[in-house]
């Protein structure tokens, strides 16, 4: 049996590691393109260009906002043009996202991810979500490699406002159990092979790190404060995330956030707030112990995470609304089926189903959580 685990080659985090960047970006080469989200690029651009300066030429590619295909293929082209060594994609998913199929289509230079929100695992990933010209989702782009450097100055990421935060821990939280579920079913992780035992662990570590540490750093994200805990739960959404699901496996909980995705309603949601109910359905799927399953509720409530349908913008939904989600969830192929154990339609469609009969009668008082310790 052969396994396998990928890594981002260096990985930079700390209040103000942004003033860094430029010590490490010399050993990848002379010159870079950056790419920056439209929407942070006044502020974020002149705060890189200082921070960088003398270390590396710069190029600037004039980036419409949306990583489409062929947003990226003329990324790919403007770098092969000027002849970079590096994309550096700065601020949330779409910036990123492109850099990484910019630099997949380039095939010669090497990627740079500086995150400006912890909203999902997705910064020191080779994956990418690539969307077509109607704004519809085309698919997943796996990249060559993952990043060279990524480097997450944690003083932005507290400035940024704390959905983004609860987002990304909920993404990392559900690594654990998809990682887990994988494992146990013998599938191949992202790179095509077993997982390692470093991947497990490294799961694990995460979510033992958001379970403590995650209410706290929340809190303190709500007041802009680049605090320990929010140290902590930061590499545990950005770096052991990523390890712990790439190099682990997805399952049912990612499943359940493709099958919501298809509700128009959920379209505004961020994809850790899909992925968190998709983690409750997914307890109840596998029939996880009550214990498990009430510290997962109280935390994702301590989070504001979504707990219910109505929370995610949908209220009471029918059985064939539901069957909409379920079938696109059970699409050959999805990780949905990573998952130890084999079930129909009917257990996603009845899972959801307890997942929000669970979170209703939470929110109402009248179940009551077990005692933790
Ligand atoms: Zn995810």
């Amino acid at each position: 049996m052969i396994v396998s685990a990928v890594f981002p080659s260096r990985y930079i985090q700390g209040r103000e590691a942004l003033q860094e960047m430029k010590h490490h970006l010399a050993a990848l080469g002379g010159s870079a393109m950056l790419v920056v989200d439209p929407g942070i690029a006044e502020w974020m651009m002149p705060r890189t260009i200082k921070a960088i300066a003398g270390a590396v030429e710069l190029e600037f590619f004039d980036f419409a906002g949306e990583p489409e295909e062929n947003e990226m293929r003329r990324l790919a082209a403007a770098v092969a043009a000027r002849g970079c060594d590096m994309v550096i994609g700065i601020g949330g998913g779409k910036a990123i996202d492109t850099a990484k199929g910019g630099v997949h289509f380039c095939g010669t230079a090497t990627l740079v991810v500086v995150p400006t929100i912890v909203a999902s695992d997705a910064p020191c990933s080779k994956n990418a979500v690539v969307y077509a010209a109607d704004h519809s989702v085309m698919g997943s782009l796996h990249g060559r490699a993952n990043p060279a450097l990524v480097v997450v100055d944690t003083q932005i990421i507290a400035a940024a406002p704390s959905r983004f935060l609860s987002s990304g821990v909920a993404d990392g939280l559900a690594t654990w159990f998809e990682a887990r579920s994988s494992i146990a079913a013998g599938r191949c992780n992202f790179t095509g092979y077993r997982a390692t035992c470093t991947a497990r662990a490294i799961a694990r570590q995460c979510y033992d790190t958001l379970i403590s540490q995650g209410p706290t750093a929340l809190l303190h994200c709500d007041i802009g404060l680049a605090s320990p805990a929010l140290e902590e739960v930061v590499e545990a959404t950005t770096l052991m995330s990523t390890i712990g699901f790439e190099s682990g496996g997805l399952a049912a909980a990612h499943g359940f956030h493709q099958g919501l995705s298809e509700w128009q309603e959920t379209c505004e949601l961020l994809h850790g707030e899909k992925v968190a109910f998709g983690l409750l359905a997914s307890l109840f799927l596998i029939n996880e112990s009550k214990d498990v399953i009430d510290e997962t509720f109280e935390f994702f409530r301590a989070m504001r995470l979504p707990l219910t349908f109505s929370d995610l913008g949908v209220e009471n939904p029918t059985d064939d609304k539901l069957r909409i989600a379920v079938r696109r969830m059970m699409k050959p192929g999805e990780c949905t089926f990573n998952e130890p154990l084999e079930y129909e339609e009917y257990d996603y469609l009845s899972a959801m189903q307890a997942a929000d009969q669970y979170g209703r009668a939470l929110r109402t008082g009248s179940v009551s959580l077990s005692p933790r310790g």
